[in-house]
């Protein structure tokens, strides 16, 4: 399984970072784990190949997490024509949610057929979804009280990564963190505590005891990158790619 970074930043684009995108390859597909409205930024600057995306997968319906599907359409509209299906997962709302902002966004183009079958799966959470040889489990996470919200859980392999999507810190998190090869977890503050996002010294307090092979920061808002000297866990980039 090789996990892309193509987008580490939070709602505000702090530091210049792209809004949070996973590109996730394992054998037999290929998927992005939330697709931000930079989507195509993001992934032409790593001459990432789109024609190869067989599915996304929303955790949850704020614009920084799926804002890009309505240009993922357009690119494969006009720039790289598709034909075969895209599969888009996400909590419930998702169809609705993305028809509306294509709409909004292209309404001419958002009212015509697209040449290729856009497939929503609405899930459940625990529902787990077969993809290549991967099994993605969503699980429910603390975030906005008006939105559903999951982490993702992606095993292949006998290999474990585990997105959290936007979350407050929760001792459930915690136990679907616990022992896994690869958790990215996101760190949107430092010295201010939220209920709906985890701060840095929520997350340092806790690595040590997940046992988890690697524990990445992303979803880096303006706070811990003011401070990113002090950090000491590691921290995602743009375009890093993480190998499990
Ligand atoms: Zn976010
Ligand atoms: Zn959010």
């Amino acid at each position: 399984m090789r996990v892309t970074v193509l987008g580490s930043g939070d709602a505000f684009g702090a530091g210049g970072r792209f809004h949070s995108a996973y590109l996730t390859e394992v054998p037999g597909a290929t998927f992005l784990l939330d697709c931000g409205p930079s989507i195509l930024q993001a992934a032409k600057r790593v001459q990432w190949d789109l024609g190869r995306l067989d599915a996304v997968l929303l955790t949850h319906l704020h614009g920084d997490h799926f804002g890009g599907v309505p240009f993922l359409f357009m690119e494969y509209r006009y720039e790289t024509p598709r034909t075969r299906p895209l599969a888009i997962y996400g909590p419930e709302g998702t169809e609705r949610r993305v028809k509306a902002l294509f709409t909004a966004l292209y309404e001419r183009t958002a009212s015509e057929s697209l040449p290729f079958p856009v497939e929503y799966h609405e899930l459940a959470p625990g529902e787990t979804v077969p993809l290549g040889e991967a099994r993605i489990t969503p699980v429910r996470v603390q975030h906005v009280p008006e939105l559903t919200a999951f982490a993702y859980r992606v095993e292949v392999e006998g290999r474990t990564f585990l997105y959290s999507g936007d979350t407050a810190w929760t001792e459930d998190l915690a136990a679907n963190a616990r022992g896994v090869d690869l958790f990215v977890c996101e760190c949107s503050t430092f010295e201010t505590q939220l209920d709906i996002h985890i701060s840095y010294p929520e997350i340092a307090a806790r690595a040590r005891e997940l046992g988890c092979r690697r524990l990445v920061l992303s979803h880096l808002g303006s706070e811990p990158l003011r401070r990113l000297e002090e950090l000491r866990l590691e921290c995602a980039r743009d375009g890093m790619t993480l190998d499990l």
